[in-house]
């Protein structure tokens, strides 16, 4: 149907209302379908057998593919054409809209644009091609074999150079003064900077790379006093702690800390993760290990801390692109606030500490809370970002960020890249990296092509002592409450000054809103400087 028979047919949308609502009910159907998908995401990772994998990815991309068809389609571009929001100028009637309504039709309309100038043969292709990706970077990280995954990889990166161009980034989107910004060209950006732009809105590689290098230095001079400090006892976590007490206590955990078990489940998977599948359904998971308890345990809170923000968004969002956390940067920052500020504080031991021992008295006979608090927290250089400690984390996404603009840009091959991950693990931490696994292999994001999502945790890190400081000024004593175990306050915080606006507020509007703030590595670096100089001694 064409334009004009659309707006002849008896049962289009007439009144700016009825058109608002039609593209309500657009949203949603939209929505639902890549729910459905993100269904068959949770069971790849979590229960489907392994043979399932090729027909599997088969399934994602044709429904993948659909989701986006029905956002790209054109009754939803002639639908925001209509209302002019807001490349042709605000309407008459939009003032008179509620502020949720406005921020619907400008969400909707960056995410319409995005979509649409993407051809859907390329979604179909690269979801598949996505899919078989993973399941290669799973077996190659098993047999720690590079060679196995590289051609994977290096399809990833043409893929993901592809879709920013696509988006108008890059050389390709013109020079500066001479391109044409309502076309959504981005002229003296990198392809780069298209990528990150769908993980933090607003956020450029300079800019990134501006709060970076200050973070790298100062987080390295920490890491060589702690290191020239007498080292915290840890040989207690590893002992035999078994798995059955280990999911026991992760369960009291969940629902300590209040997560609603009619609203979501935890499973686990190799590589711990948050997906939303509905408003009411949010699922995380997590992996448990023998010989170290805490990395399961960790991993369980790390995902509630995103799981708490999914289920805290505005009900008047529901089922809309309004419903979701607004970048993974401001998502991090719940995560690694629950997990690291939180979960690795004395106070919340304090609370815990007694109900964890008694799943493991004969593990944790003779430790008690101070040497258990120094034991959470021990730092030193390390080869696995995600058991790594609050001090050297960031530096390990400061590693993938520097190879990661690198291989976009062409700069660095693939097959060069495991040696340049290992010079680089050399140069940050001193350490050899003894094989792939355990080097540039051990993390999923470029196997699902999610070039430019590593920089988000650390800026995780950021947000989250910026939105802290905030909090714990706003609620008195809550070192009190994190020992007596009550977090309703806190979630009462972060809800309404985080959580509740979903999408709304864009992230550096969100932070500025909530801390008076714009981005800053201050507060981080402070708290972890004055926790560490206590925990060490120096
Ligand atoms: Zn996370």
């Amino acid at each position: 149907m064409n334009d004009e028979d659309r707006r002849n047919d008896p049962s289009h949308p007439k009144s700016p209302a009825e058109k608002l609502e039609r593209l309500f009910a657009l949203d949603r159907e939209r929505m639902y379908l890549s729910r459905a998908a993100a269904v068959l995401r949770w069971d790849e990772e979590t229960y489907m057998p392994s043979l399932a994998v090729e027909e599997r990815a088969e399934q994602l991309a044709v429904l993948e593919g659909l989701a986006h068809e029905k956002l790209a389609s054109p009754e939803i571009g002639g639908l925001l054409e209509d209302l002019g929001q807001p490349v042709s100028g605000v309407p008459a009637f939009l003032p008179a809209l509620p502020d949720t309504a406005r921020d619907f039709l400008r969400v909707l309309e960056r995410d319409y644009r995005k979509a649409v100038r993407l051809p859907p043969d390329f979604v179909r292709e690269s979801a598949r091609a996505e899919g078989l990706s993973q399941a290669a970077w799973i077996e190659a990280r098993k047999k720690s074999d590079f060679s196995a995954f590289a051609p994977h990889l290096k399809k990833m990166i043409e893929y993901a150079r592809k879709k920013a161009e696509y988006w108008g980034f890059g050389p390709a989107a013109g020079n500066a003064g001479t391109a044409d910004p309502s076309a959504g060209l981005h002229p003296g950006s990198s392809v780069y900077d298209g990528l990150l732009d769908s993980f933090e809105p607003g956020m450029g590689e300079a800019e990134i790379d501006a709060v970076f290098r200050p973070l790298k230095e100062r987080l390295q001079e920490l890491l060589q006093k702690i290191a020239a400090a007498p080292k915290a006892e840890t040989g207690f976590l590893r002992l035999d702690y078994d798995i059955s007490s280990q999911k026991e206590f992760s369960r009291e955990l969940l629902a300590g800390l209040g997560f609603d078990p009619r609203r979501g489940r935890l499973d686990e998977s190799a590589h711990p993760f948050t997906t939303t599948l509905g408003f009411n359904d949010v699922r995380i998971t997590t992996r448990y290990a023998r010989n170290d308890p805490l990395s399961g345990i960790f991993s369980v809170i790390h995902e509630l801390g995103h799981g708490f923000y999914e289920l805290a968004v505005d009900p008047a969002l529901k089922s809309g692109c309004l419903a979701e956390g607004v970048s993974m940067g401001i998502h991090e920052s719940q995560s690694r606030l629950w997990e690291n500020v939180i979960g690795r504080s004395r106070a919340f031991w304090e609370g815990w500490f007694p109900a964890f021992k008694s799943h493991f008295p004969g593990q944790l006979a003779g430790v008690e809370l101070p040497g258990f608090y120094r034991a959470v927290n021990a730092a030193g250089p390390s080869l696995i970002r995600i058991e790594a400690d609050e001090v050297s984390y960031s530096l390990h996404i400061i590693l993938r960020f520097e190879l990661e603009r690198r291989l976009v840009s062409g700069a660095l091959s693939v097959e060069d890249a495991p040696a340049a991950w290992n010079a680089a693990v050399g140069e940050l931490f001193g350490l050899e990296v003894p094989d792939d696994a355990s080097g540039i292999l051990q993390d999923v994001h470029w196997s699902m092509g999610a070039f430019g999502y590593f920089p988000s945790y650390a800026l995780g890190n950021l947000y989250a002592l910026q939105f802290w400081k905030k909090c714990i000024t706003d609620i008195p004593r809550v070192e009190e409450l994190l020992i007596r175990r009550e977090y309703a306050d806190i979630h009462k915080w972060l809800g309404e000054t985080i959580h509740v606006f979903g999408r709304r507020l864009d992230p550096a509007e969100l932070l500025e809103r909530a801390t008076g703030e714009k981005l800053s590595a201050l507060p981080f670096l402070e708290y972890l400087e004055t926790k560490y100089a206590e925990l060490y001694g120096f």
